[in-house]
């Protein structure tokens, strides 16, 4: 028989299993096979999922399982929808009343799947959706959109919201997901806002395919203007190829033309863009304005409370289609909850594992297990916060996976080096001034990031702890503030990143006089991943010293990276092969079982 819920249509024989293997063909019938098991359950507010125009700063129930109809290239969720099991004990057995109840207990207005795709738990999500709706509450998830008619006629009475993910137009780049085109995604996204479902349209901006989202934002304007279109700015993943990363700057300028074919746009992955705002589609008025939350995520800034909010342009009357005023208070999502953070938190812990010699995913599937089963993710969270408790967490992983020898090797190559560091700072004379950026200009990082700690280290002072910072990762300070701050050097961070030409062009636009300006002194890194995120750090703390006191510190950097990949990966390092990967140290690296 065909199973009817996603458009790959699987022909499954009796007993057997389709392309994506949760679903079996038992007595004519198609049954879940790993149903009421979720990998994530957490209340979030609504713009990490990311959803903007519904019910704004809404704390809603995320839930999540494993798996996926779909594998792309460069996922970012690999890690739970490829590398973690379904049949994992790192998740959680609820009946869809439990994740109710849940919901109830954490005054969510509502329930969200996300992070994997509900078309991977189709009828758990059903139930699920049902019963919220019988209880009055909201139901909405994020989705590459691949329903049949069948199965969306059967989710639409029950969805109040959605975000539809669509990878592209060309058959080539759904063939290359396992499906076939674009076509089913186009006809549901216009079937769900007829309707009357909220729906948003996220899709991927690559620098292979900009004329591909141009043409899309020309066909969701004939569904409705009023659309938000979420761009994604791509970050190369896993085994994706690095060059097609568009810079901030390119992905910009291609928002400023998607404005001539939609009200609302927005630009996601670019932390201290302007673009993550709403702006009245008439007079350009900023109505709401957001901060950068992670990787597809968004956090509500302005207004800071709901009351007055009507969603009418204040200065020319304009209706913003955004349903319902912002919520009156904030929800402050845990460590690594809330969208995205979760996969990097996972992703961390896999770094560090492969860098001790980890190279089958068992294991790491098992240390996962391990640290999910006992609130470990907020001693990760702490673990990774400073210099010493991250060489600990190292160790910690090794017994976990029983390469203790391999993490006391790494222990002692990064020892070594930080003691060489620390044996210069009876030598240190004035220290700098450093201000850490990620993305953009104003996009300072929190103080307590560890890519500060790496700054002091380094026998520098970090400005980023001068100021009071609620955002995650960071929030975007005034012109003003970053000028009074008056940095000496700037780091741009290595995750998400700018060019120093670009960076320091928008700091001579927008008014940025401090030293590291005027003196050109605004530094990137050789490689990514050198400031956070696994062991590599290493690599970017003598980088950074090297460059606060060229008077003392003399690493060769590009010998030590060569070195600590040969030891520590058994590869070559290879600055063409690397992307945006926590974990994976190059485009190149598999698992070996
Ligand atoms: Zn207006």
């Amino acid at each position: 028989m065909k199973c009817y819920i996603c458009e790959r249509s699987c022909t499954i024989q009796e007993r057997n299993t389709g392309a994506c293997g949760l679903y079996k063909n038992q007595g004519a019938e198609i049954i879940e096979l790993y149903p009421n098991r979720y990998l994530t359950v957490c209340p979030i507010s609504i713009e990490t999922m990311p959803i903007l125009h519904f019910y704004p700063r809404g704390k809603f129930l995320q839930i999540s399982t494993t798996g996926c109809n779909f594998k792309c290239n460069g996922c970012i969720s690999a890690l739970i929808v490829e590398e973690m099991e379904p049949k994992s004990k790192a998740l959680r057995e609820l009946s869809p009343q439990q994740v109710v109840d849940e919901a109830v207990k954490n005054d969510c207005i509502g329930v969200a799947f996300l992070l994997n795709d509900p078309l991977a738990s189709f009828l758990t999500f059903l139930k699920v959706a049902e019963l919220a709706k019988k209880q009055g509450l909201l139901v909405g998830c994020s989705s590459n959109g691949y329903f049949t008619e069948s199965s969306l006629a059967k989710i639409s009475d029950y969805l109040d919201f959605i975000n539809v993910g669509v990878k592209g137009l060309s058959d080539r780049v759904y063939q290359s997901c396992g499906g076939s085109t674009a076509e089913p995604v186009l006809r549901n996204i216009k079937k769900l806002h007829e309707n009357g479902v909220h729906v948003e349209v996220s899709c991927m901006l690559k620098r292979d395919n900009m004329q591909e989202v141009l043409d899309l934002a020309g066909i969701i304007a004939e569904i409705s203007l009023d659309i938000p279109l979420q761009l994604m700015r791509f970050i190369p993943l896993e085994g994706a190829d690095p060059s097609l990363e568009p810079s901030i700057r390119e992905a910009e300028t291609l928002y400023l033309s998607l404005r001539n074919y939609l009200n609302y746009v927005y630009l996601f992955n670019s932390p201290g863009t302007d673009y993550l705002n709403t702006f009245c589609p008439r007079c350009g008025e900023v109505i709401y304005k957001r901060d950068f939350y992670g990787p597809m995520g968004a956090k509500l800034t302005f207004p800071e409370t709901g009351s007055g909010q009507k969603n009418i342009c204040p200065h020319c009357d304009w209706i913003i289609s955004i349903k319902a005023p912002p919520a009156e208070t904030k929800y402050q999502e845990g460590d690594f909850e809330g969208g995205y953070p979760f996969t990097r938190a996972l992703e961390m812990i896999e770094a560090i594992l492969i860098s001790i010699g980890v190279t089958d995913k068992k294991s790491v599937v098992q240390v996962w297990e391990e640290v999910l089963g006992q609130k470990g993710l907020q001693i990760l969270h702490h673990g990774i916060q400073n210099l010493e408790t991250y060489l600990e967490t190292i160790r910690h992983f090794g017994n976990l996976s029983k390469m203790e020898n391999k993490a006391e090797d790494l222990v002692t190559y990064m020892e070594e080096k930080i003691s060489v560091i620390k044996d210069g700072w009876p030598a240190l004379g004035k220290k700098p001034r450093v201000y850490y950026v990620m993305g953009k200009p104003l996009f300072c990082l929190k103080g307590e990031r560890f890519e500060n700690q790496l700054v002091e280290a380094a026998g520098g002072i970090s400005v980023n702890k001068e100021i009071e910072c609620t955002g995650r990762p960071g929030m975007q300070i005034s012109v003003e503030q970053l000028n009074a701050l008056n940095p000496d050097v700037i780091f741009i961070s290595a995750f998400l990143s700018s060019s120093v030409e670009d960076f320091y062009e928008e700091c001579c636009k927008i008014g940025i006089n401090v030293e590291a300006v005027k003196n050109m002194r605004i530094y990137t890194y050789p490689a990514p991943g050198w400031d956070f995120g696994s062991p590599r750090w290493i690599l970017g703390l003598m980088h950074i010293a090297n460059i606060l006191h060229p008077e003392i510190y003399h690493f060769e950097v590009m010998a030590e990276a060569e070195r600590f990949y040969k030891e520590f990966y058994d590869m070559d390092f290879s600055l063409a092969d690397l992307n945006r990967s926590f974990s994976k140290p190059s485009s190149k690296w598999n698992w070996k079982n």
